[in-house]
C-alpha cells in the first residue's frame, strides 16, 4: 500500500519546532494585550462572497488562490485566505461597536491560499494579527504599526525594516489608477500577459510585477496625486512613528495585494528576504471594507504576520525561541513490573498535584537508557522506583553528576520542590 503523506504546501507542527511556535504565539498575545487588544476568532470557512467583495475580484488571491467549494446545500464556501474580512464581518454583525469603539482585537490561526509551494510560501499557513476597528485617526495607524514592531523586537529579531506608504483615499486612488494606465498603456506590447490583464482590472498591481520591474521603477508614484488631506494624514503617521521610535522607510511602490486598503499601507521586511514578495507581515487601513460587505461605513486598521515565515527567519538568523517550559521530572521504574509501575505512577501524580511537570517511564528499557531519554527531555531530575523502593515506600532521587539519595514517598513532592527550587504554580 502506498504511504499517505501530507498534502503539498501543508505542514505538520511537531516538537521541537512547536516549542518555538508556542512561544511566538505567547509573545504576540502578550504584546497585543499590553496595548489593549483582546482575543477574537472567526470560522475557517466563510461564504465566498465575503472574500470576493472584501478582498476584491481583481486580486491574485481571489482570482487564482482561493480554495472554494460548493457544499451539499449548494452554497459556495471558501477557506479563508486572510483574516480581516471575517473579523470585520464578525464585529459588525454582532453589533460590538455599540459597546466598544474602537474595537481592538488580536487573532491567530490558519489561512489558505493555493500558491505554488516553496520556502516561506505554503497553501496552509498561519497568521498572527491585530485589528483596530471603528475609529479613524493617524494615531491608530501608528499604534498598529508600533504593536507589530514591538512584537518583532520582543522576538529578538534584528534586520527588520518597516516599509510605509499611503494609498490615499478613494479619489486619490482613482487618480493614481488613471496615471498608471496612462503610463503603462504605451508599453502594453512589452507587458507580461498577467500585467496586460492587470492594466484592465487592477492597475496598482502592475507595480508588484517582478518581470516588469524596470518599468515599475519609473512609474508615477502615488504621492504625486495625493490630496492635501491625504498627504497631511500620511505626515501625521510618519511623525507619530518617529515619536514612537519606530524606524520606517517610505516606499512609494508599496501597494499591497488586497483591494481594501486606503491611506496607510505597510510591510515588515527582513534583510534576508527579497522585497515585498517575501514580507514577514503587512497591513494597512481599510476604511472602505465594511461597506463592501454591506455594513455601515466603518474605518479600521490592522496587520498580519506569517508565523512560518517568522520562524524561518528566526531559525536562519540563529535566534532560539524555545518555550522555557516548566521544570520537568521523569519518574522511572527500574523494570516493567506492575508494582513498580503503579508506585511510579502514584509518585508522578503527587508531583503534578503539587504543580510540577512529571513524565512517566515504566517501560522495559534498561535504566541507563531511561536516564538518557530523560536527559533528552531536559529533565531536572529523575525519580527511580525499584522493588526495594516499593517495599520501603521510598524513591531514589537521581540528578546528573550527583550521587543518588533516597526520599520518603509520602513527602516526595516537598523534597522535589526543594531540589528544583520552583514549580509552575509559583513561577
Ligand atoms: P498578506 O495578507 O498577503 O499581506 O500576508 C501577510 C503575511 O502572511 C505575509 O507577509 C506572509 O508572512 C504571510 N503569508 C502570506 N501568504 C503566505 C503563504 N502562502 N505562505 C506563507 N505565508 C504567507
Amino acid at each position: 500500500m502506498p504511504r499517505i503523506v501530507a498534502v503539498p504546501g501543508t505542514h505538520d507542527l511537531l516538537p521541537p519546532r512547536s516549542d518555538a511556535w508556542e512561544r511566538l504565539h505567547r509573545i504576540h498575545r502578550e504584546v497585543a494585550v499590553r496595548h489593549g487588544y483582546r482575543l477574537a476568532d472567526t470560522p475557517i470557512f466563510e461564504f465566498t462572497d465575503l472574500f470576493e467583495r472584501g478582498v476584491g475580484t481583481g486580486t491574485d488571491v481571489v482570482e487564482k488562490e482561493m480554495y472554494t467549494f460548493v457544499d451539499p446545500g449548494g452554497r459556495s464556501l471558501t477557506l479563508r485566505p486572510e483574516g480581516t474580512a471575517g473579523m470585520v464581518r464578525a464585529c459588525l454583525s454582532a453589533g460590538l461597536l455599540q459597546q466598544w469603539r474602537p474595537l481592538r482585537l488580536h487573532y491567530a490561526g490558519p489561512m489558505f491560499r493555493r500558491e505554488r509551494p516553496q520556502r516561506g510560501r505554503y497553501r496552509q499557513f498561519h497568521q498572527v494579527g491585530i485589528e483596530c476597528i471603528g475609529e479613524r485617526s493617524p494615531q491608530l495607524d501608528v499604534e498598529v504599526v508600533e504593536v507589530g514592531w514591538r512584537f518583532l523586537q520582543a522576538l529578538g529579531l534584528d534586520g527588520v525594516s518597516v516599509q510605509l506608504n499611503s494609498l490615499g483615499d478613494v479619489a486619490d486612488r482613482s487618480r493614481y489608477r488613471a496615471a498608471l494606465v496612462a503610463y503603462y498603456d504605451p508599453h502594453r506590447p512589452q507587458l507580461c500577459p498577467d500585467c496586460r490583464r492587470r492594466l484592465e482590472v487592477n492597475p496598482l498591481r502592475l507595480l508588484d510585477c517582478k518581470r516588469d520591474a524596470t518599468l515599475a521603477e519609473a512609474a508615477p508614484v502615488v504621492h504625486e496625486v495625493l490630496s492635501q488631506e491625504s498627504a497631511s494624514y500620511f505626515d501625521e503617521v510618519l511623525r507619530g512613528l518617529r515619536a514612537a521610535d519606530v524606524p520606517v522607510a517610505v516606499n512609494p511602490r508599496l501597494v499591497r495585494g488586497l483591494d481594501y486598503y486606503a491611506h496607510t499601507a505597510f510591510e515588515f521586511w527582513h534583510r534576508s528576504m527579497q522585497g515585498a514578495q517575501n514580507a514577514l507581515g503587512g497591513g494597512g487601513r481599510y476604511d472602505g471594507l465594511a461597506e463592501l460587505l454591506g455594513y455601515p461605513p466603518t474605518p479600521g486598521v490592522g496587520y498580519a504576520f506569517g508565523v512560518e515565515r517568522l520562524l524561518l527567519v528566526l531559525e536562519d538568523t540563529g535566534v532560539v525561541l524555545a518555550e522555557a517550559g516548566d521544570p520537568t521530572v521523569v519518574v522511572c521504574s527500574v523494570s516493567d513490573s506492575a508494582e513498580q509501575a503503579e508506585t511510579a505512577a502514584a509518585v508522578a501524580r503527587r508531583l503534578r498535584r503539587a504543580g510540577t511537570t512529571a513524565v512517566l517511564d515504566v517501560s522495559a528499557r534498561r535504566l541507563a537508557r531511561k536516564l538518557e531519554l530523560a536527559d533528552r527531555l531536559a529533565a531536572r531530575l529523575c525519580l527511580i522506583v525499584g522493588d526495594d523502593e516499593v517495599r520501603t515506600r521510598t524513591v531514589q532521587l537521581k540528578r546528573p553528576g550527583e550521587p543518588s539519595r533516597r526520599l520518603q514517598l509520602d513527602t516526595v513532592e516537598d523534597e522535589v520542590i526543594r531540589a528544583i527550587g520552583t514549580t509552575s504554580k509559583n513561577r
